[in-house]
């Protein structure tokens, strides 16, 4: 099966009892036993619901992995992954990670007694100087957030191997539809798929998806152990927002590469950060692992612009938090997404105060082009 026709028809997609062509929302917290000290495929819904396996077995399908599990959220989700580690256990983890995760780790799981080195995952020297006795994984995103900062997964996974490293992606900004780490060699995708997975900002819900039985087991464990699941009505929302993903994301495309020659040729930026930047130091990874350049796009305005008043002036573009979905979001990430990051640390890592992330929705493109036009006259006022 073509992935295309896998968003429709993997995982289980339609009702084995009725042949409804949707699957039910199976809102129950138990189910009847036949008998007693049997073994049956659901018993309680924290361990299995048949709506969360609809959306469970469908991410697995497309990302090419051996099992899926869903979270209430993507913060869920990696938090779980986390539980696989032990205090004392080492982790390296990229540098442009998501603000929450670095929180998570920064706040939390330090305090349990895991340790972790930040690196620059595109250098592989890097990752192999920060290899200790103690190490168990990389952690990393790509493209990252927000610089779309891109990484070798292949190579990353094959220093991994070599050190007996669980290599963990979260594949939020790509997506299967453009990137799919565990054909790459990677053990374990994260999603936030509150992001393009859902697609329509109408729901928070988290993925994992590994590639061996015995992670599965792992995760499996793991997720019915601390609970953080996803109820049957979001799985339900999501695995329909999953269904439309790659004619969602040709639409996010289009539009991001036409915003994408608008920005490069108007003199009021400064700065572009996109994947489709064929000068960009990353692009030869780029075509290597990507079969696209997604939807997500970061700028500069050039100095003496207001970043205050550009994005307080657009109309149709929205300002707020989170990316990926039907409509276009723009955000400031150092006071917003970014803002639980210290500052030294922030600008040490490329994250100006100035810089503007843009998620590039669905609507007709003229709209978005006139907007950001009218948003940059207002910022040169
Ligand atoms: C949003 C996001 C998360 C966190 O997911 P939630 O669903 O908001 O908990 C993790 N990683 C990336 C890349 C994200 O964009």
């Amino acid at each position: 099966m073509k992935f295309n026709t896998k968003l429709i028809h993997g995982g289980i997609s339609q009702d084995k009892t009725t042949g409804a062509v949707t699957v039910p929302i199976y809102q129950t917290s138990t189910y009847a036993q036949k008998e007693l000290g049997g073994t049956p495929e659901f018993e309680y819904s924290r361990t299995g619901n048949p709506t969360r396996k609809a959306v469970e077995d469908l991410i697995r399908d497309l990302e090419e992995g051996v099992a899926g599990f869903a979270f209430a959220s993507g913060s869920a989700a990696i938090h779980t992954i986390f539980t696989l580690f032990s205090a004392g256990d080492h982790i390296i983890v990229g540098n442009d990670v998501y603000g929450g995760t670095f929180r998570l780790i920064n706040t939390v799981l330090t305090r349990l007694g895991l340790t972790f080195t930040v690196v620059d995952t595109r250098n592989i020297a890097e990752i192999k100087e920060a290899i200790k006795d103690n190490t168990k994984a990389i952690y990393m995103e790509t493209p990252t957030n927000p610089l779309l900062r891109i990484t070798d997964i292949k190579k990353v996974s094959q220093i991994a191997k070599k050190n007996d490293l669980l290599t963990i992606v979260d594949n939020t900004f790509a997506t299967p539809y453009i990137q799919k780490p565990l054909t790459l060699g990677a053990d374990i995708v994260i999603h936030s798929a509150s992001k393009y997975l859902g697609g329509h900002s109408d729901l928070v819900a988290g993925l994992v998806i590994v590639n061996t039985k015995e992670l599965s087991n792992q995760i499996g464990y793991l997720q019915n152990a601390i609970g953080g699941i996803l109820g049957p009505q979001d799985s339900w929302l999501l695995q329909r927002g999953i269904k439309t993903l790659a004619v969602r994301m040709e639409a996010h495309q289009k539009n991001a590469i036409a915003i994408y020659q608008f920005l490069k040729n108007d003199s009021r930026i400064a700065k572009i950060y996109y994947p489709g930047d064929e000068s960009a130091q990353d692009f030869a990874v780029v075509k290597s692992q990507m079969n696209g350049y997604g939807g997500m796009l970061s700028f500069e305005l050039r100095q003496g612009l207001s970043v205050k008043k550009f994005v307080e002036s657009l109309q149709i573009i929205t300002l707020a938090e989170s990316l990926g979905s039907v409509e276009s979001l723009v955000e400031v990430p150092a006071v917003m997404t970014h803002g639980s990051i210290p500052e030294k640390i922030r600008l040490q890592n490329g994250i100006s105060n100035e810089l503007i992330r843009l998620s590039v929705g669905i609507e007709q493109k003229e709209d978005l082009l006139a907007d950001l036009k009218q948003g940059l006259d207002a910022a040169t006022k």
